[in-house]
């Protein structure tokens, strides 16, 4: 994975872990909000079904007091005992025995009777006496209407007081109204249940100017002064909607902030003077398992998150440091800190580098393994560093090099002139080898470089092909990659790797070309010649193969091959009843070191049952020219058997006349050199030297081949000059086997 990829992952990491601690995030608190809401909801809920309750009961109580007071309003009317004298008592009487404080009666003309607990029953008291409050309502019931009073401060008991007041009929007719007070605390019995919400929650009474008329024991607020309009704990802003609400004497769900808490309030008009009951809650009380629970599970839950939030940073972190040692690591050689070969390719793919306007050289130490063998391997590494110092001082910006493995060093030079490049290698080089006279030991370093211009194809190999024939050549130089040479190599790798395959497969095809008898003019025999025609069908000539194959002794085995095809050739036309011609076969010199040679030939001749008069052996002058004894006991066991031996190009090499006239051969090929057409001056000696050689050929009994008969010039030539047999363009070239018996070879 290179860098850019391992980015990308952390950025994709990042990202997904940021993304799903956010939408855990808002999850959980929409969660939470949505759980809270719901709680909110049920806890209002329950506040107003229990002020509605607390709403209900004062309602209770105040028609309870109604109806007392009504049920002796009708008694009084019924009896009229108003001008009785123990009326008063009466009126005193029975206040004694009910809940009021006060009770009273006045007719509508003239004074009343007032009767107080634990106070004389006052009689004829006018009624400008009382209090505005109470006068009002009786005033409202002599209209024959049921009214109650807004609470005044009792001029006797000094504490706060309200009246019921009731008409009193005579005879239908409305005579005086009946009126008692009472404290407001009998609704604190009510308001006091420390029931409400499960005692998580108490209720005010509240008079029309937001006053309170009785106030919680239990409340929160301690200093929330007389209305609840004073004190700072409610919000402005809530303030001015319980202002509108109470002047529509509507209900009203709010909350304040007390101490740093958060309580939920519900006030709901009572529907008697303005009144309001005020309930208040508090979440922490109302709920507080639930809270407890959940705020445990917030905490809970939060804390995790947090956990997560620093692992992944942590784990972030950690990734980030160990990729960077990674990449450190998989783009750098470990013994000189050098970028390495993975690096160094990066930076060829990677760069803008153009065509024509760059170098890639590989530099490798001379026998480095000599220097660890005699040094040792720190030294060998200390040699390593020090290349790479120089190598690095070498380059320009924009420049990058790198160390493969073992001395191998790679270097990207932005130059367009191959001189150049070559200077500053050398330079380079050159410095490596003269440091490395100074440190004491005897030893120089030598370096060698190949070096390939940027733009072709599959330039990596080109520079160690480059680098391979560097080595072969001088130190201390560059070497340029050379296209053709790579072709040629090229394809001797193809050939080395499949020749023995393309042996097995047939591959190699025996092509005749025929030799023509000068004096009959007809075909007097015909030379095997060998073509590779390649699995791709590409054709190969000798030219390109048996060269390599001589060098890596495959030859022989193509050798006996082609004598087995020109073998079965003739036992072809044998048996197809076609009168066979003699046939040449060339035959490698190093088949004349084998020492079963002659046997397998023989071996061969036998399988097929053909004369061995019908093969010729060309070999090749060369290898007569060290040891023309032991050449000629092999020649003569060979002629014993019945083979022909030819010596073929004849005159190409250092000929000598000496060999042709120690060698007992049966045939002698002239090369084809000597009818090429040079200078008639030239022409002419060589028509001299000819003349002489098949003479003494003659002599020796040795019948002449030329080759390379290309004209009707060249025929009239050799003919002129006594040579048996022409070979060449002029007759044919070298055709497969097959079309030469259909053309030369005719049944008899
Ligand atoms: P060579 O034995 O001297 O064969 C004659 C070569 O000259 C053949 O080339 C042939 O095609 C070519 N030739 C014939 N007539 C003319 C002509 O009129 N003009 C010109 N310019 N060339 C002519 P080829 O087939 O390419 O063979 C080249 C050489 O390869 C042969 O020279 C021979 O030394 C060697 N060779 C061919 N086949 C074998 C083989 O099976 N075994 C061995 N060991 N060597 C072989
Ligand atoms: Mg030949
Ligand atoms: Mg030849």
């Amino acid at each position: 994975m290179d860098e850019g990829a391992i980015k990308r992952q952390l950025r994709r990491i990042t990202i997904s872990a940021a993304v799903s601690g956010i939408l855990l995030l808002v999850c959980g608190s929409i969660f939470w909000a949505y759980l809270m809401n719901s709680l909110n909801q049920t806890v209002l809920e329950q506040m107003q079904t229990e002020t509605a309750e607390t709403k209900r009961r004062i309602e209770n109580q105040m028609s309870m007091d109604f109806q007392v007071l009504e049920t002796l309003a009708v008694i009084i009317g019924y009896h009229n005992v108003m001008e009785s004298a123990h009326f008063a008592e009466a009126i005193s009487e029975a206040n004694q025995h009910n809940a009021f404080d006060t009770m009273c009666y006045f007719p509508l003309e003239g004074n009343g009777v007032l009767a107080t607990l634990g106070h004389e029953v006052e009689t004829d008291m006018p009624i400008e006496r009382l209090n505005a409050n109470a006068r009002s309502v009786i005033q409202r019931s002599f209209q024959g209407e049921r009214a109650i009073s807004r609470l005044f401060d009792s001029m006797l008991s000094q504490e706060k007081v309200f009246v019921y007041s009731v008409p009193v009929y005579v005879d239908g007719e409305i005579a005086g109204a009946l009126a008692a007070s009472d404290h407001i605390d009998i609704f604190t019995e009510i308001l006091a249940a420390d029931t409400v919400l499960g005692g998580g929650g108490y209720l005010h009474l509240l008079g029309s100017e937001g006053r309170f008329l009785i106030r919680s024991n239990q409340s929160v607020v301690k200093d929330g002064g007389d209305t609840i309009f004073d004190g700072t704990y409610i919000r402005e802003s809530e303030k001015e909607k319980i202002r509108q609400a109470m002047a529509r004497q509507e209900a009203l769900k709010t909350s304040f902030q007390y101490e740093g808490k958060e309580y939920l309030c519900y006030l709901e008009p009572v529907g008697v003077n303005g009144w309001y009951i005020f309930c208040v809650n508090t979440r922490q009380w109302a709920n507080a398992s639930v809270y407890r629970m959940l705020n445990v599970v917030g905490i809970l839950a939060a804390g995790l998150l947090a956990l997560v939030v620093v692992f992944l940073s942590y784990g972030y972190r950690l990734m980030r440091r160990n990729n960077k040692e990674l990449l450190y690591l998989a783009y750098h050689d470990p013994v000189t800190g050098a970028n390495n070969f993975p690096a160094f390719t990066k930076s060829l793919e990677g760069s803008d580098l153009r065509p024509g306007t760059y170098y890639v050289a590989a530099i490798n130490i001379y026998q480095f393994k000599f220097v660890n063998e005699l040094f040792g391997k720190e030294q060998g590494d200390n040699l390593l560093r020090f290349v790479k110092q120089v190598l690095e001082g070498g380059l320009k910006k924009e420049e990058f090099f790198c160390r493969e493995a073992g001395d191998l060093f790679y270097l990207c030079l932005r130059e367009s002139d191959k001189e150049t490049v070559r200077r500053r290698l050398e330079t380079m080089m050159d410095r490596v080898s003269t440091a490395s006279l100074q440190d004491g030991h005897n030893y120089r370093v030598l370096l060698y470089c190949g070096a390939v211009a940027g733009g072709s194809g599959s330039i990596m190999t080109h520079v160690l092909f480059a680098l391979a024939r560097a080595k072969e050549m001088q130190r201390n130089a560059v070497w340029f990659y050379d296209e053709e040479l790579h072709k040629k190599e090229e394809l001797e790798n193809y050939m080395e790797t499949h020749m023995h395959q393309a042996l097995q497969d047939g591959e190699f095809k025996l092509f005749l070309q025929p030799k023509m008898d000068l004096h009959t003019g007809k075909v007097g025999g015909a030379e095997a010649l060998v073509r590779w025609i390649t699995s791709d069908g590409t054709f190969l000539f000798p030219g390109d193969f048996i060269p390599l194959f001589e060098e890596n002794g495959f030859c022989t085995r193509l050798d006996m091959y082609m004598v087995e095809c020109v073998c079965q050739q003739i036992r072809q036309w044998m048996d197809d009843g076609i009168q066979p011609i003699p046939i040449s076969v060339n035959q490698s010199k190093l088949l004349f070191y084998e020492t079963d040679y002659i046997t397998r030939l023989w071996a061969l001749v036998e399988k097929y049952q053909i004369p061995a008069q019908l093969i010729t052996l060309e070999i090749l002058e060369g290898l007569a020219v060290n040891n023309m004894e032991e050449m000629n006991r092999k020649i003569e066991l060979l002629q014993q058997k019945g083979f022909r031996v030819s010596m073929d190009d004849f005159g190409s090499g250092y000929s000598s006349l000496n060999t042709l006239c120690n060698l007992r051969i049966n045939e002698l090929k002239l090369d084809r050199g000597f009818l090429m057409q040079t200078t008639q001056e030239e022409n002419e000696k060589l028509r001299m030297i000819m003349e002489h050689i098949v003479q003494l050929s003659q002599s020796l009994h040795i019948s002449t081949v030329v080759e390379g008969v290309e004209t009707q010039e060249n025929e009239a030539l050799i003919q002129s000059l006594g040579c048996d047999y022409g070979q060449g363009y002029f007759y044919s070239k070298p055709i497969d086997a097959a079309a030469f018996s259909e053309k030369y070879m005719k049944k008899q």
